[in-house]
């Protein structure tokens, strides 16, 4: 990549392929994302908790699966210098599910409702919409196994996108049963997949043994024609996990929300039981998938823990931002233009009035001429130009510059005595502006 500051030139450090930065431009959209993510899931009564990006390799290799892609070829495991095998945590689960336990946050009275966004490394193919880091917006609800839940979950990751204006999401259902029902399943799946052996890829082969219900997982073109031919796990499905199924599409239906039952649908991770969850994009290309989940009964026992059930899901933050519409508010600051040493520092304290009030300001110690400051602001995007100069300081004048209109007014501004009247002589100030509104400053909503 050539660094744009000097066109050409190679930059001498690049990021790691598979990574990224997200310049501040960018970062503003991440930033509302964010934001009506958490507003959103905190609606439905989940917490933010927040857990180290790395944990003892372990927890991934029992609760991911041994077997999983993740595990067997994705991990960023490495060893410390006591000679302890860490990893960069793949997914959220597992660092929930520890938590809980180290904590026993189940003996509280608090519902385990939680949500947390933040990056995942995964050692991924590097492609558009895959990346190795990435980031997830991850919610998880342990301690309830009603399929109600698991319904509401589906409902608030629909209501979700839809707020933040994705177009042409599809919901897709489908549950892979329990431990009861899931050994037939897989060995018919099996016993189908080892008849055309030779047409599948090398991954694909391992599957059949290891676990089948992954060759639905297979992105190579001739294992996904095969998979169509192979059994559906709706067929399979003991008494209780096809009453449970139907439970939760009978919630859906009461909500009026529009999904389709995919029988193909299963996940790429050991711990999933019964239901599991996609929204796709269907107007993106390969890497569609925004958002995945489903229950996971057993992870709480694999880890030696309680028989607590769960049940969650994880988004995609990159894919989010690609299909969201996001309402990014415009630049809206005052641009503090200062000429000479003593106007630095009235302009270093006209800074920290506006700043108190809650206006955005910036002032560069640069100690450049008028001219270059005023043409700075403007292109920044300032809403004005306060100009502290000599004679401002001497005169106990401040002038601001009305950088829409180009229009300039100034007030005497008693402030530069006494500190009390700012606000007094900041609101005469302003009224002369094409937003005589904007001193004093709306008080924004609480969080
Ligand atoms: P998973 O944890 O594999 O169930 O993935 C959940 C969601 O995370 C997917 O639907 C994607 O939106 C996103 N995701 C998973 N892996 C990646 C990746 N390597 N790069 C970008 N997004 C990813």
């Amino acid at each position: 990549m050539t660094d744009p500051e000097k066109p050409g030139l190679r930059a001498p450090l690049q990021a790691i392929r598979g990574t990224h930065d997200i310049l501040p431009a960018e970062a503003r959209r991440w930033q509302a994302a964010e934001a009506v993510c958490k507003s959103h899931f905190e609606l439905y009564g989940y917490r933010e908790i927040r857990t180290p990006v790395f944990e003892p390799t372990e927890l991934f290799v029992k609760g991911t699966g041994e077997t999983s892609d993740i595990v067997t070829k994705e991990m960023y495991t490495f060893t410390d210098k006591s000679g302890r095998s860490l990893t960069l945590r793949p997914e959220y689960t597992p660092s929930i599910a520890r938590a809980i336990l180290e904590h026993r946050l189940d003996l509280r009275p608090e519902p385990l409702r939680f949500y947390y966004i933040g990056p995942m490394f995964r050692y991924d193919k590097p492609q558009k919409g895959r990346y190795r880091q990435f980031h997830q917006a991850d919610v998880e609800v342990f301690g309830e196994a009603d399929p109600a839940v698991d319904a509401e979950l589906i409902e608030m990751a629909g209501s979700l996108l839809e707020k933040l204006g994705v177009e042409d999401v599809e919901i897709l259902v489908n549950s892979v049963g329990c431990p009861d029902c899931r050994p037939a399943y897989s060995h018919a799946l099996r016993e189908k997949a080892e008849a055309s052996r030779d047409e599948y890829c090398a991954d694909c082969r391992r599957r059949i043994e290891l676990n089948p219900l992954r060759l639905f997982d297979c992105k190579v073109e001739r294992c996904g024609e095969l998979s169509r031919g192979l059994p559906l796990v709706s067929d399979f499905l003991c008494p209780a996990c096809a009453e449970n199924f139907a439970e939760v599409r009978r919630r859906l239906d009461a909500c009026g929300l529009r999904y389709r039952v995919e029988p193909r649908l299963v996940r790429g991770i050991d711990y999933y039981t019964r239901t599991t969850f996609e929204i796709v994009n269907s107007s993106a290309g390969r890497q569609n998938a925004i958002l995945g989940g489903g229950r996971y009964d057993n992870l709480m026992k694999t880890y030696g823990g309680p028989d607590i059930p769960a049940t969650g899901f994880a988004m995609g933050m990159e894919r989010l931002l690609e299909a969201a519409r996001l309402e990014i508010k415009p630049e809206n600051f005052v641009f503090i233009a200062y000429l000479g040493e003593e106007a630095k520092n009235r302009a270093a304290w006209l800074a920290r009035i506006f700043r108190s009030g809650g206006v955005e300001c910036l002032l560069e110690f640069k100690d450049r001429g008028l001219k270059a400051q005023l043409s700075r602001a403007a292109r920044l995007g300032a809403s004005f130009a306060a100009i502290v100069g000599q004679d401002e300081v001497r005169n106990g004048r401040l002038v601001v510059k009305d950088l829409s209109t180009g229009s300039q007014f100034d007030e005497p501004v008693a402030w530069l005595e006494k500190e009390g009247e700012a606000e007094a002589a900041l609101r005469r100030l302003f009224s002369k502006s094409s937003r005589p509104d904007f001193w004093p400053p709306a008080k924004e909503a609480k969080p």
